[in-house]
């Protein structure tokens, strides 16, 4: 009988070690990680240069708090901004991507506050999109356009509205003389991989623009390089300038971290929408430690160094054309960008046991042939591995998917 509050349905796997790609679990067996626990692990199991950042800094300084100056902070954010974002703004560590969302929504009411509306109440509302995921917070779920991660812990907060992804008349429309800010994934993750379309995404920052908004980007699982460009928007709409971003997931490469960042556009004379935030506005006692931002930067500096871009293009590339290849009738498309794939799924073609979802059968499947993977809502497959990941690996594991999905072929 297990201690853990049981919040997840696990798959019956246990973990105990890892190298680049591979796993091992406590019966020896080994795996292809295409998961690389969702999206976090960008360089792989224990990449050397994250051991020993983590190990040098351990040794050194774990954590000392944000009443003081922390340089490794300071540094991290300075290449985030100069190197990454490439826009003038400030960062915020966290320890989570729920909790960069939640510094994200804070800062939209924020600017409600400084920016409202013609009879001075200030604005508050957050415009988001069904099938969207930012996080299991109160803000987190509030602002998560899927009523599964709600069930039971109603009522809602205010000052949240959903509308269909993609669709700029539905978005128009939902705008209202209280509404601060759009929050979006470039690249919606959790809920099957579904990519904006360049359209839509300019459209949105033009709606901004016409309604004063601010354009929130939620780059958790996105972001760093998991989509290619570092911000995944890039990818998309390469002269998109948002207001705000959060990220977490394969910033620490496996060590917690998250963050937010606030561009420094002047939203009133010369006030930076950043200085919003100002001392006493948000706080967090482990965010931003010395260990996790050293863990960081080496994780950002290798991805670097190695030119991970080149190869998150050539690996999907090389996923593209393969899965392509097969022609396969379980198949319906591929979706998404970079190494954050959906492979979809024609479920009336699959046997699938009574009271199973499609994707997390197949996932399951896949671990007893050595693969992990997973899913992305009930009918689509998702493919997360690591961003350093070899062709060799690549082909591997593309196999396992075929014979595994002949396998299970009606
Ligand atoms: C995973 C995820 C989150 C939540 O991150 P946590 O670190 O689990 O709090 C938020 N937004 C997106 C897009 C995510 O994929």
């Amino acid at each position: 009988m297990s201690s853990i509050l049981s919040t997840y349905g696990r798959f019956p796997l246990t973990l105990v070690q890892g190298q680049g790609t591979r796993v091992q679990d406590d019966q020896g067996r080994s795996y292809l990680d295409f998961c690389s626990g969702i999206a976090v692990c960008s360089l792989g199991h224990s990449p050397k240069v994250l051991v020993d950042a983590i190990s040098q800094q351990a040794a050194t300084l774990i954590h000392c708090c944000n009443l003081y100056h922390i340089p490794q902070q300071e540094e991290l954010a300075r290449c985030i901004v100069e190197e990454h974002v490439k826009l003038p703004g400030k960062v915020f560590f966290s320890n989570s991507g729920a909790e960069s969302n939640d510094g994200l929504i804070k800062s939209a009411r924020r600017f409600g506050h400084a920016r409202p509306q013609a009879d001075g109440t200030p604005r508050y509302e957050v415009v988001s999109f069904l099938k969207s995921f930012h996080g299991r917070t109160l803000g987190g779920i509030n602002a998560t356009g899927q009523d599964k991660v709600k069930e039971g812990f109603d009522p809602m907060l205010p000052g949240f509205r959903h509308v269909p992804f993609n669709d700029l008349e539905a978005l128009e429309a939902a705008i209202q003389s209280s509404t601060a800010a759009i929050l979006l994934e470039p690249i919606q993750g959790e809920g099957g991989v579904h990519v904006a379309t360049p359209e839509f995404l300019r459209g949105v920052k033009a709606l901004c623009e016409k309604h004063d908004l601010l354009l929130l980007l939620d780059e958790v699982q996105t972001g760093f390089g998991r989509c290619g460009d570092p911000m995944a928007w890039r990818e998309i709409v390469p002269e998109l300038a948002p207001d705000g971003i959060s990220w977490a997931k394969g910033l620490g490469g496996g060590f917690p971290i998250g963050a937010f960042w606030l561009s420094d556009r002047l939203i009133d004379g010369d006030q930076p929408l950043s200085s919003l935030m100002g001392p006493g506005s948000h706080g967090t006692t482990y965010g931003g430690s010395p260990l996790a931002c050293a863990a960081a930067l080496a994780v950002l500096r290798e991805i670097q160094t190695l030119n991970l871009i080149e190869n998150v293009r050539a690996r999907e590339a090389q996923i593209r054309e393969t899965v392509a290849s097969w022609n396969h009738p379980l198949i319906t498309d591929v979706r998404g960008v970079g190494l954050l794939l959906g492979i979809g799924l024609d479920t009336t073609k699959m046997q699938v046991p009574e009271g199973k979802l499609p994707a997390i059968y197949l996932s399951a499947e896949l671990i007893s042939h050595g693969l992990l993977a997973p899913p992305a809502g009930p009918e689509t497959l998702r493919l997360l591995p690591p961003l350093n990941v070899s062709e060799d690996e690549v082909a591997e594991a593309l196999e396992i998917v075929r014979t595994t999905l002949d396998s299970l072929k009606n």
